[in-house]
Order: structure tokens, then sequence, then C-alpha cells
């Protein structure tokens, strides 16, 4: 059979609500034509992240409720700690409430002030951690991936040259961890390739120097590897994992992306005298380290979670309904990164509406125009989010892991194809209010 089809069969579910055109224009009004000041409520599809928004199993709820809530030494952390070792090896498991708790613990113990950590690309919250220890957060993402029209299998790799000039002019002493996000979500959700895991790592080894993944994607990489890259044809997604991990010396990991959890993150590493100081921060500002501000219930849904995510008819459906989306837009000539990423699907904005100057945000102009056609959020990554440093101006849409079905996706299909349709009617937006930072959360527009 060809088809692909949903593996998994709904238990409960959650009521859409659907909104009249009148009645999405004044939200638009009253939100400042800022998506994320419209209340959930009154979204159609949320396609606004894939992140704490994953639809959970029955064996995930049925986890939940053996959690068991002891502030000290809790058997959900056993667990915990068994699935992860089992699936990364790493010595030290340390459980924090989100991704970038497990961030500001690591910088805060390996960076000093003036010095520079390299990342394929950095994401945003991984950059602001760096940065605000006086640390500088460098970008070494492979040349290729700078044409948005390439259609190659690993555009997420990092230059391993470019690593090793780095290292060169700034010293080895001064760059305390080399770091792969994998996928890379910044650029597009575009997986990196285990030779080039392999190359970054040889290159920081033989300047002593650690890698750490970024690892919030890590089965979708997985799946990305095993399915493009020659000699893992035969593997499955967790040996695939396995060995990716095996190559790092630590890791940090937001369980609200591929562990199928609505919160929680962790920090590993097999470095002994590292882990101590991370406790003890983690002590601090999060908890004890067998609960690391989580609930006992979490430590389980993010447990069975990480078993889940490597089952290869869900990683099959996963990035093929992805591309399913990407694909349909794109053969009707809307403009996309390319290829279909493993989380979210971009449109290229800037190409799709060059009657729009990108001081007038194609990008914005183009999600606030879906969500007035359909009821559909959506993200710009452009001249909002990044002022004049954006490369391009882009749309994501973020698929939520096993929340939304194929006719709901079909359904965003039609509303892109219907906007394309009329995209030269489209007009730009001008910034009438702006915080100081992160503007894009906030700011307020108004149509030209
Ligand atoms: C989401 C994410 C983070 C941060 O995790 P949070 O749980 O949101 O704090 C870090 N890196 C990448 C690549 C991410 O996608």
């Amino acid at each position: 059979m060809k088809t692909i089809i949903e593996p998994f069969r709904i238990k409960s579910v959650e009521p859409l609500r659907q909104t009249t055109p009148q009645e999405r224009e004044r939200f638009l009004e009253e939100a400042g034509y800022n998506l994320f000041l419209i209340e959930a409520r009154n979204i159609l599809i949320d396609l606004l992240t894939d992140s704490g928004t994953s639809a959970m199993s029955t064996e995930q709820w049925a986890a939940m409720m053996r959690g068991d809530e002891s502030y000290a030494g809790s058997e959900s952390f056993g667990r915990l700690k068994r699935a992860v070792q089992d699936l990364t090896g790493f010595r030290h498991v340390i459980p924090t409430h989100q991704g970038r708790a497990a961030e500001r613990i690591l910088f805060t113990v390996m960076c000093a002030p003036g010095q520079v950590v390299p990342n394929n690309t950095h994401f945003d919250t991984t950059r602001a951690n760096i940065e605000f220890r006086g640390a500088r957060a460098a970008d070494l993402l492979c040349p290729e991936a700078a044409d948005t029209q390439a259609r190659l299998p690993f555009k997420g790799n990092m230059d391993a040259a470019a690593l090793e000039r780095l290292i060169r002019t700034e010293g080895a002493g001064r760059i305390p961890l080399v770091m792969l996000t994998v996928t890379n979500n910044s650029g597009g959700g575009q997986p990196v390739s285990l030779e080039n895991i392999a190359e970054v790592k040889a290159v920081a080894s033989r300047h002593g120097i650690p890698l750490y993944l970024d690892a919030c994607r890590f089965a979708e990489n997985a799946w990305f590897i095993q399915r493009r890259e020659p000699g893992y044809a035969d593997w499955t997604p967790k040996q695939v994992a396995q060995k990716m991990f095996s190559l790092a010396d630590g890791c940090t990991f937001s369980a609200k992306k591929d562990a199928f959890a609505n919160i929680g993150g962790m920090l590993c590493t097999n470095d002994d005298r590292l882990a101590e100081q991370e406790k003890d921060l983690l002590i601090l500002t999060e908890g004890f380290p067998t609960y690391g501000g989580l609930a006992g219930r979490d430590l389980e849904a993010i447990a069975v979670g990480l078993a889940e995510v490597l089952d290869p008819d869900y990683l099959r459906y996963r990035i093929a309904s992805t591309g399913y989306l990407g694909d349909h837009i794109s053969s009707h000539g809307v403009p996309i990164v390319q290829p279909p990423g493993g989380h979210a699907i971009y449109i290229d904005a800037g190409r799709m509406l060059p009657h729009i100057p990108r001081s007038q945000f194609p990008g914005q102009a183009l999600a606030v125009e879906l969500y007035r056609h359909a009821g559909i959020r959506s993200v710009e990554i452009g001249s909002v989010m990044f002022g004049e440093q954006a490369p391009h101006e882009l749309l994501r849409l973020a698929i939520p892991r096993r929340a939304y079905t194929q006719s709901h996706i079909d359904y965003v299909v039609e509303a892109i194809l219907e906007v394309n349709q009329r995209r030269e009617q489209i007009r730009g937006l001008e910034i009438v209010s702006q915080p100081q930072f992160l503007r894009h959360f906030s700011a307020r527009f108004r149509p030209l």
C-alpha cells in the first residue's frame, strides 16, 4: 500500500472552534495584527509551534498515573534516567523544566565572558543564553544551505573547515564546547548527517574541545539519516540515534519536541566534575536532581515519549506528513525552503510577495492573510523577528506532533493556494509600537 496513514486512532478529542471572517478581522485589529496576541480559542489550526503541542499517547497518560512525586529519589526519575541512558549512553542525566534551563546551566558552568561557542545554527534561546554569559555564539552552517531552493539531503550540516579555521584564529582555549543542533531548527528543520557529526567531533577532539548535541529533534534527524545517508538503510531509528549520541560528550534537550511532552528538558554529560557543578546550580533554581523543576508525572511522560518517538511507523508518518504539506503547496507554485524539513514548512514570503518590500514585512503580511482567510496561525521568521539581520523573509508552518489529521492539512493546503492566487492584492504592514527586545512577541502593526 502506498497510502501513509496516521499510525494511531483518536480516543480523546479537543473541539476546534470556527470563526467568521468578520470576527477574524476584529481579532486582528484588536491584536495589532500580531498573531501572538490572538487568543488560542480564536484560532482554528494552530501551526505557531511544534513545541509542547504534541498529543500524548494512552501509554503516556497511563504512565503519568504512576508518577512518583517523592521529593528525593523518585522512582519516576529512575525510569527516565534508565530510558535516557539506554538511548544516549551519557552517565549523568539532569532533568530541567525546559531546554533553555539546561542551556543556562550548561553555559553558566562551561562558558566565560569573551569565549566563543560554535554551532551549525544556534536556536534563539541558545544564542541568548550564551550572550547572557558574555560569550559569542557563532553560526557555522554549511554554505550549501544558503540557497533555499537547493534540494540537498543534509542542509543542516556544519561547515567543518570553518570550525577548524575558527579554532585556529580564536585558539582552542577560548572555545569551551562545540554544539550541533539536530535537526537544525532555525535552518528549516534540516538534518545533520552522521558523517558530519563524526567530522565535527574529530575536529573538536583534535583540539581537546567537547561536542554537545542540541538534541531536541534527535529522532527526526535519525530518520533522515536512516533514509538518506548511505550505509544506514538497515538500521533502526534507535540504532542511528544511539550512534549520534555516541559521538557526543553531552547534550541539551527540550522534551517539548521529540519526547511528545508538554513540558520538560534535560542536560546530559559524561563529565563527572561538570555534572557536580551543574547539579549545584540545578538545586539553586530548578530543584533537586531527581526532579529538576518537573513533577514526577512529567518525568514518566518523557520516559515513555522517548521510546514512542523512535517507532518507525510514527517517524515515517511524521516526515511524510510534513513533506505532504510542503510538496502540495510547492507543486502549485508556492515557493518554500527545499527540501521540506522534519517539523515545519517554511514559505519564502519574500519570493511569493515580491511587491512588498522588506521594510513592510512580507512574512508578517502573509501570516495575517492566512489567519484572515482561514483561521490558521503561523509565524513570521524574517525582518520582524531578526530586524535587518534577517537572511530571508520566511513564514513558518510548524506541525504539532500527532495533533492534526490529513484533512486538517488538506484544509491548510487549500487555504495557502487560495491566498497565493490573489497574492498581488496582499498589502504590507508598518510597526506602530514595539518593545526593546524580542519584538515579534508583542509589536503592534498597521496595514498599509
Ligand atoms: C525548543 C528548542 C530549544 C529550547 O527548548 P525550550 O524547551 O523551548 O526551552 C533549544 N534548542 C532548540 C533547537 C529548540 O528547538
